[in-house]
């Protein structure tokens, strides 16, 4: 189910609804795109009508940040709680350690998603992160070489938004990978 805000969609579902409808998207071969939607975000799209097609493209936009859920409150609406990109990314690491799903990390300056790798590593016995790729490389075609190569199920992509959701909603379709998720400074914070 989805609430709309200002002509912006945003998904009724816990972190739990999400994550079994992920796994279920890769078991089912369908691509998924998963945005994080703010007030910030609602705000800039009534401005820029192209960012507002981005935004509702996605299969799924989270409820990230407070301002969601009073307005949905107010709405009459039934979100509650927020859902975060860096906890719904966890959450998606974590599932996948449980399912076998394999996970190509994309972004950040050299070194941080290596270092995000090995600190998912420590916290999910058995995640398989396939790849690893820096986001200052400017050849497309190496970056989407080594995602295929990989033959990763999940790809996190952390270039900042809205850049990182215009490249899923480009790449995605010609991409190895099932589920995709824009996740911002997450590989900083993970790694830090
Ligand atoms: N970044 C990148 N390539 C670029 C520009 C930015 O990989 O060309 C990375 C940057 O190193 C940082 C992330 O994108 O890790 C953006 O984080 P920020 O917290 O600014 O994003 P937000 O969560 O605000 O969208």
């Amino acid at each position: 189910m989805k609430e709309t805000f200002l002509g912006v969609d945003v998904c009724t579902d816990t972190y739990e609804q999400l994550a079994a409808k992920l796994i279920e998207d890769i078991n089912h071969n369908r691509k998924s795109f998963i945005v994080a939607i703010n007030p910030e975000k609602i705000m800039k799209a009534q401005e820029d009508e192209r960012l507002r097609e981005l935004l509702n493209k996605a299969t799924y936009q989270i409820p990230d940040g407070i301002g969601v859920i009073l307005a949905s409150i107010i709405k009459g609406g039934k979100i509650r709680s927020r859902v975060t990109g860096i906890d719904m990314m966890l959450r998606l690491c974590k599932e996948a350690a449980i399912h076998g799903k394999k996970i190509f990390l994309y972004g950040a300056k050299p070194g941080v998603a290596e270092e995000a790798k090995k600190k998912l590593e420590e916290r999910f016995p058995g995640i398989q992160i396939v790849g690893t790729m820096h986001g200052y490389e400017k050849d497309e075609n190496v970056v989407k070489e080594a995602i295929n190569k990989s033959d990763a199920d999940i790809l996190f992509v952390a270039l900042g938004s809205p850049t990182q959701e215009y490249w899923i909603v480009k790449h995605m379709h010609s991409l190895v990978p099932k589920v995709y998720q824009g996740v911002g400074g997450s590989f900083d914070v993970v790694s830090g």
